[in-house]
């Protein structure tokens, strides 16, 4: 078995495949080799990809109160069998790890690189959350008088509805889901209609682990119904919520309307994500993380890059540099293992694309204007490239490999007003060769992640905690230490010592 290295290009000192590769991107840790290209591509074979049968929004009201009454006994099973579930489920997904794989490619059109990492990422989820319920529910005593005792507890709140995207099918939704659940609370899981499957899976693997079957229900169908259903069933304790801004305040609305106690709603949304670079940038680093940023994944990634803010003395040199780069981007068959992107999600993804291409090469110029995808496949984009004429003429998030560039002198600091004014706060790049600038400007910046001389796509659980602000979403950030306190209740007990029988 040959091993398989996922950047060709690149001169790595030690041979490895996919899952080494993915292994020590995810969680840092070994490079052990272990699952091969043969192993993958035999599952892919073999994979069928299931048929989903979609819920009603008349299932909704039936299906939260069965979740509801589920909570008591979940909620009480003692937090370290709950942790010992999801980890049961961890290694479980970590040994389906072809299969799984084998999915988001024929599902999602990830590559087999996109694919891998994903899986180890839902695996990361898991873990990290498992052990991050112990740690946050274990009861804590507080500081307080002589003669009285304070304990603070944190317990799940109920019901929670899961709504999650496309782009990440199975790490984001095992995220949310794993989130819930790690902290008592039961689960009303709704994934985007284009990827059903993946999150069947994941279901039937989660519940083989141990999770009882009313904790974790699985309701597929549009957002516009089941989604909304959900939301507004009552009994509902929660909702964590995964997309598009705009269907983020829908629901927000959604909820404020509610009768009842309030709802809370944890959102991680899109972004504009820029990438400031300074005249004292390396250009070669620069090209090397824009291609990364704004082009890997199709562009289909939150955190990709949209905007390049580019210094004028530096500009000429890095465009021609990413042009070069894009260039040999392979679009084609995600199922080939030599293919950089595959197409996007769906038609409509593509029509959406196409039309914001229209609209950018009639006022912008286009900077890879013969970029034509390696095969005749539906909905492949090739990487674009526009340069418009000011920040703040980017106005929308483009959901694909589709870039705008800005050239700027003066002040970097004023560069950064201007993004903020964007009033999205995702992802932040910063190129510059001036450590104490990349500080201030980083500073400055209302953006959840910041990335200095760097790409923009790293969000590796437990170690860059992400999520944004803005109109890139509430917080807290998943895969972060603060994350889990908000799917829980807290109380605090105060017990009078000296009083009989304290
Ligand atoms: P989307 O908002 O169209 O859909 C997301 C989910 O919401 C789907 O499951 C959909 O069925 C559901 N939904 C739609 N309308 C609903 C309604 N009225 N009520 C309840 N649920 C409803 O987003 P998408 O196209 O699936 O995903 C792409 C978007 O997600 C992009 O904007 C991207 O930036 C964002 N995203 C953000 C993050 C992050 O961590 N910040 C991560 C991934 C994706």
């Amino acid at each position: 078995i040959s091993p398989l290295r996922l950047e060709p290009q690149a001169s790595l000192p030690l041979p490895m495949d996919l899952y080494g590769t993915a292994r020590a991107n995810s969680s840092g840790r070994d490079l052990t080799v272990v699952a091969q290209r043969d192993e993958l591509l035999a599952a892919h074979a073999a994979c069928v990809v299931p048929v989903v049968a979609e819920a009603k929004a008349e299932d909704a009201t039936g299906a939260v109160a069965r979740a509801v009454a589920a909570f008591g006994a979940w909620n009480h099973t003692p937090v370290a069998q709950r942790a010992a579930v999801l980890r049961f489920a961890a290694d479980a997904l970590d040994a389906a790890l072809p299969r799984f794989c084998t999915l988001l490619v024929k599902e999602a059109h990830k590559t087999w690189g996109d694919a891998v990492s994903e899986v180890r990422e839902a695996v990361d989820f898991l873990r990290y959350y498992a052990n991050e319920a112990e740690r946050v529910q274990a009861p804590q005593t507080l500081p307080g008088p002589t003669g009285e005792s304070n304990t603070l507890r944190l317990e799940g709140r109920g019901a929670w509805v899961c709504i999650s995207p496309w782009n990440f099918p199975l790490a984001i939704f095992m995220g949310q889901v794993a989130a819930a659940l790690a902290t008592g609370n039961t689960v009303l899981a709704k994934p985007a209609e284009q990827t059903p499957a993946v999150a069947l899976e994941a279901v039937k693997l989660l519940h083989t682990a141990g999770i009882p079957a009313d904790a974790l229900q699985l309701l597929h169908g549009p957002g516009e119904t089941v989604g909304a259903a959900l939301v507004a069933a009552p009994g509902v304790a929660g909702v964590v919520f995964t997309g598009s801004t705009q269907v983020a305040k829908i629901i927000q609305r959604a909820l404020a309307a509610k009768d009842g106690p309030i709802v809370p709603l944890i959102a991680e949304t899109g972004g504009i994500n820029a990438m400031l670079v300074d005249s004292t940038a390396l250009p070669e680093q620069v090209a090397d993380a824009v291609v990364q940023s704004a082009f890997r994944s199709a562009g289909q990634r939150c955190s990709a890059l949209r905007l390049l803010c580019v210094h004028e003395a530096i500009a000429d040199g890095v465009i021609e540099m990413i042009q070069g780069a894009a260039k040999e981007l392979v679009a084609g068959d995600p199922s080939q293992l030599s293919t950089d992107l595959g197409p996007v999600i769906d038609a409509e993804a593509f029509d959406n694309i196409q039309r914001h291409v229209a609209r950018l090469s009639s006022s912008a110029k286009a900077l890879l204007p013969e970029a034509r995808p390696a095969q005749a496949l539906p909905n492949l984009v090739p990487p674009q490239m526009f340069e418009v004429g000011a920040i703040a003429e980017v106005t929308q998030e483009i959901f694909g490999p589709v870039l705008q560039v800005v050239r700027w002198g003066g002040d970097p600091m004023d560069v950064i007003r201007q993004i903020n004014a964007l009033g999205y706060g995702l992802t932040l790049g910063i190129q510059t060769r001036i450590d104490s600038r990349a500080q201030a400007l980083a500073a400055a910046a209302r953006v959840g992640n910041v990335y200095v001389n760097r790409n923009m796509i790293g969000a590796v659980v437990g170690v860059q905690p992400f999520g944004g602000e803005g109109l890139s979403g509430t917080g807290p950030k998943a895969g972060g230490p603060n994350y889990l306190q908000r799917f829980c209740a807290e109380q605090t007990l105060t017990i009078n010592t000296t009083a009989a029988g304290g």
